[in-house]
């Protein structure tokens, strides 16, 4: 009789772990001491380089100006005198494949010096350009393997930093990733391109202000929501271990019904892994700032003050490289997976969105004088303009097999991409479009010379069922995932704000702006142009509730509800003149994105059903056998001594075991037929409208056995464990 011994030994080994030793002492290390430590920043290239050589180099970070290249041998030095200095041994361009994930080629400083000693060396060109073996990454047709070469580029406009080992450091430098023909193979490059877009066609916006001139970036704050779970659970299911989620488990007996962990006092060992995680932050210059519980049993957040566009997007990604890191620390694994519990709270990635610069501020926060004003409406009727136009964009860059399993499921904002504006600023632009006087107390009215209001800081309200919500200083996009890298959703935003933009300027150039009415006249006329074509995006009420998704059809807002239908937007006409007009991606480059996001789903889901599979074959069953074996002998030794006992549970276990089996074979012959797909896309659709419905159905049968089946005899934490030992 062997039992279930692994499950109910974690129990014992976690209930049985002490309590967290204490390390950190902020006194005698303060978080200023280690603010930036391993970062090669704008402070460390000033001591470190000569004066000229420093100007031309910021001048490239701040405003994007191309690379003086003769200045990389002399940066490149000062780099390796840093890193040495501070016991790095090795460099890496680091790069970001379409995978979503961070990739890395490590190469040592020291080279034989041909006298049997060594010495470092770190050239101008070994820091501008690297050569990794990249044929292994996908890259959707771009290249093939026999023209595997792919460069990695220095991207000068987000800092080097060191990356710490327990036997040693190295030195990592941001790059973009492209193939010797120049095309984007990564993440990183459309970003950049999209930023100069967004950029260019701002300017033309801003000229009518007077605030143009420094570039104009998108800064984004990330705010990432993840679980925590502790190891022993983690590596006793083999689901979470493989597939980031469970794929079988009933509810907990106690969910997150009483809303008592949202906010709640922070566990002492998350607390723990909390302050280590910022410290590790801080020493890369990640201006982590906000920790609490989120709504589900078991769920924290990490909020980062916002950055530009590209470095947050390259913080991001360390963000939840640091949290998986640290957290094993602390005998746990951090969950980024954004359904990994069945029935309580997934977990997203909120990315904040504006844009500006020291000179014109920020674009999105309104001003205090009606000139100001006049340019926030302006960026914000764009805004409007654009989530209106592209809705069906901004779902396809956060579509993924996990983030399907989130969106619209209560907890998070629909398929339906509509913009919240709060009743403040919808009755600024109401107003504006009707000629007529704003009625709400709160809007101080100046309608008559100025024809534009003034409005009040801060006008957001909070709703947080809205995908694209104004907050008062920003957009608030909801739908990411958690564990999504925020570039895709960044790109499309860029872009389509680009677009938005460039028609903007395009009809003030037109128009007559030659005094400060008749400038406030074209801006009300473009606010009017927009409300007109796209205030049907405009949706302040509940997103979450069903008349939503009715309202929304009336409205004729598109409603992709999963990854297939999401992604065969990439290949809509539309997007493939968006793109090449904004040069953000070629037709090639973005075809390309959607052959490898169409293979990202099908590999998803195709390791999840193995798993059902194996789970329930090798697992599942053999505890529902056992079980059913020792009531068959405790039936049979009862009516041995008279004892006539009911056979209902026997008999529900037989035929849940039945079920069981059947659904399983029936999954694999689902699973065999799946070859016969004659594309991708038809391929996707088969696993969303066949294999992932089987998936389901094993899993309800797998979960009614939990619920019969003898706890000592059964095999998989239980959600109950996971989501409340800690
Ligand atoms: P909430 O949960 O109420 O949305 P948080 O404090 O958790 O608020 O997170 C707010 C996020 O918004 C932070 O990452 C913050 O840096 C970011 N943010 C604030 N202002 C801006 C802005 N102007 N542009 C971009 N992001 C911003
Ligand atoms: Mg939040």
């Amino acid at each position: 009789m062997s039992g279930n011994t692994v499950r109910l030994n974690a129990i014992s080994a976690i209930t049985s772990t002490p309590t967290v030793e204490s390390g950190f002492d902020f006194v005698s290390s303060p978080t200023s001491s280690v603010w930036g430590d391993n970062v090669f920043s704008l402070n460390e290239m000033e001591q470190r380089l000569p004066k000229a050589i420093f100007k031309s180099l910021k001048k490239t970070i701040t405003s994007g100006e191309e690379l003086d290249p003769t200045t990389a041998d002399a940066v490149a030095e000062a780099m390796k005198t840093w890193a040495i200095s501070k016991g790095v041994t090795h460099y890496a361009h680091v790069f970001y494949p379409l995978t979503g994930l961070t990739a890395e080629k490590h190469d040592s400083f020291f080279d034989p010096d041909g006298n049997g000693g060594t010495i470092a060396t770190f050239a101008g060109k070994a820091l501008i350009q690297g050569e990794p073996d990249g044929s292994s990454f996908p890259n959707g047709g771009i290249r093939q393997t026999f023209e595997a070469r792919g460069y990695t580029i220095w991207d000068v406009t987000s800092p080097a930093y060191i990356i710490e080992n327990p036997n040693g450091t190295t030195l990592c430098i941001p790059t973009a990733f492209v193939s010797w023909t120049g095309e984007a193979l990564d993440k990183k490059t459309p970003v950049l391109r999209s930023m100069q877009a967004l950029n260019e066609h701002a300017q033309r916006v801003l000229k009518f202000f007077g605030t143009d001139g420094p570039f104009i970036s998108s800064s984004a704050g990330a705010e990432q929501e993840y679980f925590l779970v502790d190891n022993h659970f983690y590596y006793a299911r083999p689901d979470l271990l493989a597939a980031g989620r469970t794929l079988f488990g009933s509810p907990p007996p106690k969910g997150q019904e009483f809303d008592d962990h949202y906010f709640g006092a922070i566990p002492e060992r998350v607390q723990a892994f909390m302050f280590e995680v910022e410290r590790e932050c801080f020493k890369l210059g990640i201006p982590a700032k906000t920790r609490h519980n989120e709504v589900a049993p078991g769920q924290f957040e990490l909020a980062p003050v916002y950055e530009m566009a590209n470095v947050a997007t390259d913080h991001q990604q360390l963000v939840m490289t640091t949290l998986r890191k640290v957290a094993t620390k602390y005998g746990m694994t951090c969950l980024l997976h954004e359904k990994p519990f069945a029935g309580v709270n997934g977990s997203g990635k909120h990315v904040n969105f504006s844009m500006g610069s020291s000179k014109a501020g920020n674009l999105f926060d309104p001003g205090d004088t009606p000139a100001e004003n006049a340019q926030f409406v302006v960026f914000c009727a764009a805004m409007i303009s654009s989530v209106y136009k592209h809705a069906k964009l901004l779902r396809s860059v956060v579509a993924s097999a996990s983030n399907d399993h989130r969106l619209g499921a209560n907890e998070a904002p629909p398929a339906i991409l509509s913009v919240f504006l709060g009743t403040e600023l919808y009755e600024v632009m109401e107003s504006i479009v009707n000629g007529s006087p704003i009625t709400s107390k709160r809007v101080p009215l100046n309608l008559g010379v100025d024809v534009l209001p003034s409005i009040p800081k801060d006008s957001g309200d909070r709703n947080r069922t809205s995908p694209m919500a104004f907050t008062g200083n920003r957009f608030e996009f909801r739908a990411v995932g958690s564990n999504q890298s925020i570039a895709g959703p960044m790109v499309a935003m860029n872009t389509i704000m680009a677009e938005a933009l460039d028609e903007a300027a395009t009809l003030l150039e037109a128009a007559d702006t030659s005094s400060t009415e008749k400038l406030g006249a074209a801006v009300a006329d473009y606010v009017k142009k927009v409300w007109g074509e796209c205030s049907n995006v405009v949706f302040n009420g509940d997103g979450y509730a069903d008349e939503w998704q009715t309202e929304a059809a009336r409205r004729g807002l598109p409603n992709l509800v999963t990854t297939p239908d999401a992604l065969g937007v990439l290949k809509e006409q539309t997007y493939i003149d968006l793109f090449a007009k904004y040069e953000v991606l070629s037709e090639r480059e973005l075809d390309s994105r959607y052959e490898v996001y169409a293979e990202q789903y099908i590999s998803a889901v195709n390791v999840e059903s193995n798993l059902v599979v194996e789970i329930a074959r090798t697992m599942v069953f053999p505890a529902a056998i056992r079980y059913q074996g020792q009531m068959a002998s405790s039936l049979a030794s009862l009516k041995t001594i008279g004892v006539e006992t009911d056979h209902d549970t026997i008999s529900t276990l037989t035929a849940l075991i039945k079920k069981l089996q059947d659904s399983v074979a029936g999954l694999e012959a689902l699973k065999a037929k799946e070859h016969d797909a004659d594309s991708v896309a038809a391929h996707c659709f088969m696993i969303k409208d066949e294999i992932l419905p089987k998936m389901l159905e094993v899993r309800g049968h797998v979960d009614a056995l939990e619920a019969i089946v003898a706890d000592d005899l059964w095999p998989l934490p239980t959600y109950q464990e996971m989501l409340y030992i800690r």
